[in-house]
């Protein structure tokens, strides 16, 4: 029997990133994967093809829209290839996953593809083409997630689909409605939306994005208006029905009177659950909570001393970035090490456009926990970088300790956005005040001068550019 200083459950940044810390740190390394290809949801199914289908579906809308008023014309109807443009992104996925092959090789980590289910505590058993049986001294479960659904929606994946189908449709829907204005209905919703469906957004909270700061919200929605989004917040969906080619979705509005939604398609969007299924975890002695999670303390460990769990099959946001942070925590764990993460720090992104993108602590939870603060704000409109790229949608707003002047809190909308954000994750790391970011050089003309901007607003209420 093959024996290894650590097996990783699962291959998704969580698991791939944990894999290659633990190898660097020299410890001998396996990763076991279901799918026949490595990456996990992110990889294959999340992150980057719904990227891939954002940048393609970017470029046609500006070319619709936008070329002309560049001086830039174009002989012809301009129209949309979706099987090509499906096509590109799977090539992309390809070359991310087979990338992640390469690395595997790289630091030496042994591959097995099929299901890993625990027998016990040290040994796990790999049902793919042939059963095998491993032993290692550590494992961690790095599974994952799928999507969420409610009780009463039967997705048959045609029409009644998933992220997961939504990134491989094979015509453009007439009227997508997408249950859940969180941020993976609303970025596969703009897909469809820039190559010419309509989409209604069916949300049942009071505000779509309700986890980020309000004014985020308030914002994305103003500008996904006038992008001709239909947006249906405080809407509670009872019912989702299949007629033909046709699908039914009914809601009770905010006065308990039924609306109706008539589309071709349905994202049900509703969220992610961690995903267990055949893991055995009960042989292995590691608990569950009430939500299927798997249990951890705050060290990643679960209830079974040389098991760990990271990623969205644990607490917490359901990020990339965030499984990779506990992938490295948890090898360095092992190794002996005494690594740290600040959750507080793990920023958030919609990749929209304009982009949406906070770290730290939004308005409502300074009010909520008592905080006394200041706020610096300014609009993209104002830049000049704004101008020259018709990008004007959008502010930066920086939330600051009212005594001290450190930075608690960051959130924009606005394009780049999400490569922005980097720059307020560094300043809070070192624990930056307001005026530490108006003093510093920002290259002119960029995005990030309203960040300084921002800045300068918050520290004595003196913007330079409005
Ligand atoms: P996963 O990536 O889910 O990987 C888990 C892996 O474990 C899977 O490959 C699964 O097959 C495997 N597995 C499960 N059980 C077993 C078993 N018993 N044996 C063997 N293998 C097993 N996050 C971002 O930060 N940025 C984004 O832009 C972003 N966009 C997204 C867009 C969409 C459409 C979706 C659906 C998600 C998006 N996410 C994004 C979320 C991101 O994909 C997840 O947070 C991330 O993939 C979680 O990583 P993970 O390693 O915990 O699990």
């Amino acid at each position: 029997m093959n024996s290894y200083d650590v097996a990783v459950i699962g291959s998704g940044p969580g698991g791939y990133v944990a894999a290659i810390r633990c190898a660097q740190l020299g410890m001998k390394t396996a990763i076991i994967e279901k799918y026949s290809t490595l990456g996990g949801t992110c990889l294959n199914v999340g992150c980057i093809p719904s990227k891939a289908l954002l940048d393609s579906s970017h470029h046609y809308d500006d070319a619709v829209k936008h070329f002309e008023e560049h001086g830039i014309e174009i002989p012809g109807d301009i129209k949309v290839n979706l099987e090509k443009m499906i096509a590109r992104k799977q090539s992309v996925v390809d070359q991310t996953t087979g990338g992640i092959d390469f690395l595997m090789k790289k630091n030496n980590i042994d591959v097995f593809q099929g299901l890993g289910s625990f027998k016990d505590a040290t040994r796990i058993i790999i049902s793919g083409e042939e059963t095998v049986e491993i032993e290692a001294k550590n494992t961690i479960i790095a599974t994952g997630s799928k999507p969420a659904n409610l009780p009463f929606i039967n997705i048959d994946k045609e029409r009644i689909i998933t992220s997961t189908e939504a990134l491989k449709l094979k015509e453009i829907p007439k009227h997508l409605i997408i249950i859940g204005g969180g941020v993976i209905g609303l970025e596969l919703g703009q897909v469809y939306k820039r190559l010419g469906a309509e989409v209604s957004v069916v949300e049942y909270m009071d505000r779509i994005i309700p986890t980020m700061d309000a004014d985020l919200s308030k914002e994305l929605n103003k500008v996904l208006k006038k992008q001709k989004f239909k947006i249906n917040a405080s809407h509670k969906v009872k019912s989702v029905e299949r007629v033909g080619d046709e699908v039914i979705v009914k809601a009770d509005n905010k006065k308990g009177i039924e609306v109706e939604f008539k589309g071709d398609y349905c994202l049900v969007s509703v969220g992610r659950s961690p995903y267990t299924d055949g893991l055995n975890a009960d042989a292995a002695g590691v608990k569950l909570t009430e939500r299927g999670q798997v249990e951890v303390n705050d060290h990643l460990q679960t209830s079974a001393s040389n098991i760990y769990a990271i990623g969205d099959v644990v607490k917490g946001a359901m990020l990339a970035h965030k499984a990779e942070e506990e992938g490295v925590f948890v090898a360095e764990t092992i190794a002996g090490q005494k690594p740290h993460i600040d959750y507080n720090l793990i920023p958030g992104v919609v990749y929209t456009w304009p982009e949406v993108a906070t770290v730290g602590k939004t308005e409502e939870a300074l009010k909520e926990a008592r905080v006394a603060y200041k706020t610096g704000q300014f609009p993209m409109r104002a830049l000049g970088r704004s101008r020259a790229s018709m990008d004007l949608d959008g502010f930066v707003k920086i939330l600051a300790d009212k005594t001290t002047d450190e930075i608690l809190g960051v959130h924009m909308v606005g394009a780049r956005a999400a490569d922005m954000i980097a720059e307020a994750v560094v300043a809070m790391e070192y624990r930056a005040s307001a005026e530490d970011i108006s003093r510093m050089s920002h290259a002119h003309p960029t995005f990030t001068e309203a960040i300084k901007e921002a800045a300068l607003a918050a520290t004595e209420d003196r913007p330079l550019h409005i």
